[in-house]
């Protein structure tokens, strides 16, 4: 069973300064040196991913971009700013979804056919985006999560890659999130965060199981191999907002040394390939409606 191998292109500070602080920077070059490890170790085990560019980096660093597909990888669009889904209206995101695509386009002359939310922001309440993404022309999406999170998930989201009809006549690919049943809950597996937090045995023992059934999804932000801290700045926060930003910064830095350890494991122990080739390995995709679509 192919599984698919995704990395999210962003930069942390960037990210974290938007999402957190509320302050916009550019992204900084550890994005540059966190990419170029995964490049690097991609082509050792000879493995393609899929890679979710924000549009921010592409602006940025637009060689990174180019070299990225020029070792055969997938360019897909992770947005422009990384807002969330909800903070923005149809029109909003619409113009997010179109410039992004354009860019990237642009820079590696190929088609751009797909997208992930920031932060999986597709969810019961922006079940919308869905109709919007086909609208523009982009193929799959690959942003809902189907457990129910603290800040993501769309608990009873069919668990593998489906084709949604939506209420327009049009249809998108949805390749959810890979997740689990343990003791009746369905737990997130095979992502950074969770990667990163759980012992590497308990990741290889889910995607194990999970490939029996369905190909497993694996995401990654380069960042997450990158050990090194710097100095924040929270004291423009409220206190309530200043407890939740040290909260986030301190589990996004949890393990990271041990993180290029995992992934190599992963790349050694699983067959992967982008996103696009795993659809299509799929052959029939099931349909799944989505009620209340609006
Ligand atoms: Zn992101």
């Amino acid at each position: 069973m192919l599984n698919a191998l995704t990395i999210d292109l962003e930069d942390y500070w960037d990210v974290y300064s938007h999402d957190w602080l509320g302050v916009e920077i550019e992204p900084t070059e550890a994005v540059l040196q966190n990419t170029q490890w995964f490049l690097e170790t991609l082509k050792r085990f000879d493995v393609k991913a899929t890679f979710f560019v924000l549009g921010g980096v592409a602006k940025v660093f637009p060689n990174l971009i180019k070299q990225v597909a020029e070792e055969g990888h997938e360019i897909a669009s992770h947005g422009i700013g990384h807002t969330q889904i909800f903070k923005l209206d149809k029109k909003g995101f619409r113009s997010d979804i179109v410039e992004s695509k354009k860019l990237l386009e642009d820079l590696v002359s190929r088609p751009v056919c797909g997208y992930r939310a920031p932060a999986f922001s597709i969810m019961p309440e922006t079940r919308w985006a869905l109709e919007v993404l086909a609208e523009v022309g982009f193929e799959y999406d690959s942003s809902v999560f189907p457990i129910s999170g603290a800040r993501y998930g769309w608990p009873g989201f069919h668990k593998g890659i489906c084709k949604v009809e939506l209420s327009s006549g049009r249809n998108i690919i949805e390749v959810p999130m890979s997740t689990i049943s343990v003791l009746g809950r369905s737990l997130p597996v095979g992502g950074g965060g969770y990667v990163r937090y759980f012992p590497y045995w308990f990741t290889r023992w889910a995607l194990r199981c999970i490939q029996r059934q369905r190909p497993g999804i694996v995401y990654l932000h380069p960042y997450e191999i990158d050990a090194r801290s710097k100095r924040i700045d929270i004291e423009h926060l409220s206190p309530e907002d200043q407890r939740k930003a040290i909260r986030h910064h301190k589990m996004q830095l949890r393990n990271r040394k041990t993180m290029g350890e995992k992934i190599i494991k992963l790349l050694s122990e699983f067959e992967f390939a982008p996103i696009r080739e795993v659809i299509t390995g799929c052959g029939n995709l099931r349909s799944c409606a989505i009620n209340g679509a609006g």
